[in-house]
């Protein structure tokens, strides 16, 4: 972390030091807020869970090496008492922003954050040393957590931020004050919750309303919605994609025979081939804005294309291939399933399948999309018979048995999971040595278990 003095994270949020000997002790780890994951040199916020309160572990975590709790109480070990801890940590995250030197970018869209989020990191570390969100860690505790891991060498902090809702990316980058903010693409994820796409959209224009003068837009220029964000933002503007006006772009799309995507990246006078390491077309888009984010922030193009060809993703359900000794290939891209995603993982299922293989796609139900969740579902329908998936196993409720019901009208197969036995048993018993299943569905189906269970039978 940017160091601060006990006394001047008292000051930043108000409260009151207890059991302190020195207030100009410095606190210089991050903060942590998991007994089990206690940061040497830092604070230990106890936040109050359902069954867990964090009060009861901050003797252990000072004896652990964190320099002090953050608690709302007096508890057996040096702390600083606030109203509120997790308000506390917000502010301490401003307060380390403040202070923090080096270049903040914030990132959002629908889908992709945590893809680009670690390709990028990997691109800006070929240049400096580069602090992000662990893994997807983004929500209200992930963020603060994130902003006190930058360190004072620090060149970039990257700062992965959903939208919760109407104001809420406004609040972050109050926050955290980015001068570089990246906007992927307006899906239909949450559309249930936010009304409309133009509603989301409005949403993550927040994070380039709060850009100052001297700041930059990465904006997806394939994306109406997105590219139409100029109109909210007087910091300069780049555009990626791969129309023809996009500043930053990729043309001669392929992919090679392991369904990883390669392409030309064009910017400027400069170009060059880049083969990624990480699976599925729509990884390209998130290259891109990891590419035009860098160029933004002053890596030079060569590193970039470095970077592009080294990065993979940091953690598993997203695009992850298990292969079995039979020539099974699975592609565990289970952690969610928004339209646009399963929509991407069918392209990629396709590539993969070419024409020598079988493609099997077994998909969850896909929820929060309202009103609009028969027409999305019949959209996946249209897909698995546009790509040619051989067999479609679907998982869930009505919806679902539509779509199986429009993949049949369309002569596709497509059948429901059989309830009576275990999943991966159903779907193992529907394949064939050599075919590439895609397993993907909403986190909450546990369809990643799934995958792996598969991956392990034969
Ligand atoms: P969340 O908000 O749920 O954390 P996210 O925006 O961080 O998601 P990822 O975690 O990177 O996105 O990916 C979520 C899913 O979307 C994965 O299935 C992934 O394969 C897919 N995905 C990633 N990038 C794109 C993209 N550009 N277009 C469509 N789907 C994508």
């Amino acid at each position: 972390m940017i160091p601060l003095t006990l006394a001047e994270i008292a000051d930043a949020t108000g409260g009151t030091l207890d059991h302190i000997t020195d207030p100009h002790t410095r606190v210089t780890g991050p903060l942590s807020f998991d007994s089990r994951h206690v940061a040497p040199g830092g604070l230990f916020a106890c936040l109050a869970g359902s069954t867990v309160d964090g009060h009861a572990f901050a003797a252990q975590a000072v004896r652990d090496g964190a320099v002090a709790a953050l608690t709302t109480r007096p508890v057996d070990a040096p702390a600083i008492i606030v109203p509120d801890v997790l308000d506390a940590m917000g502010r301490i995250a401003t307060a380390v922003a403040a202070a923090y030197t080096g270049t903040v970018i914030a990132l959002t869209g629908s889908a992709g954050k945590t893809s680009t989020k670690d390709i990028l990191e990997t691109v800006l570390s070929q240049h400096g040393p580069t602090a992000a969100n662990e893994r997807s860690f983004n929500n209200e505790i992930g963020f603060p957590v994130t902003v006190s891991r930058v360190m004072p060498d620090s060149r970039y902090l990257v700062l992965e931020m959903g939208a919760r809702g109407k104001g809420h990316i406004a609040s972050l980058c109050q926050m955290a004050r980015p001068r570089i903010a990246t906007v992927l693409g307006i899906g239909s994820a949450h559309v249930g919750e936010f009304g409309s796409q133009l509603a989301i959209a409005d949403a993550k224009a927040e994070i380039v309303r709060a850009l100052p003068d001297h700041g930059v837009a990465i904006l997806n220029g394939d994306d109406p919605l997105v590219a139409a964000m100029v109109h909210d933002t007087s910091a300069q503007v780049l555009l990626f994609g791969t129309g023809s006006h996009c500043d930053v772009r990729a043309e001669e799309i392929s992919v090679n025979s392991h369904g990883q995507p390669n392409f030309t990246l064009h910017h400027g006078h400069h170009h060059s081939l880049v083969q990624l390491r990480v699976h599925g077309r729509h990884n390209v888009t998130n290259a891109l804005a990891a590419a035009a984010t860098a160029i933004a922030a002053g890596v030079p193009f060569d590193r970039i294309v470095t970077g592009l060809t080294e990065a993979e993703l940091s953690s598993g359900a997203r695009m992850e291939i298990l292969q079995r000794a039979d020539g099974v290939t699975i592609i565990n891209d289970a952690f969610n399933a928004s339209p646009e995603s399963v929509i991407a993982a069918l392209d990629a299922l396709a590539d993969m399948a070419g024409t020598n293989r079988r493609s099997v796609a077994v998909l969850g139900e896909m929820a929060e999309l309202g009103d609009d969740a028969p027409a999305w579902h019949d959209k996946v329908a249209d897909k698995v018979l546009a790509v040619g998936v051989d067999r479609l196993i679907g998982i869930g409720g009505a919806h679902t048995l539509r779509m199986i019901g429009t993949v049949r009208e369309g002569s596709g197969h497509a059948t429901e999971a059989d309830s009576t036995i275990p999943l991966a048993q159903h779907v193992n018993t529907l394949l064939q040595p050599h075919d590439v299943v895609l397993v993907k569905g909403a986190n909450a189906l546990g369809l990643e278990a799934t995958a792996r269970e598969l991956a392990g039978m034969c």
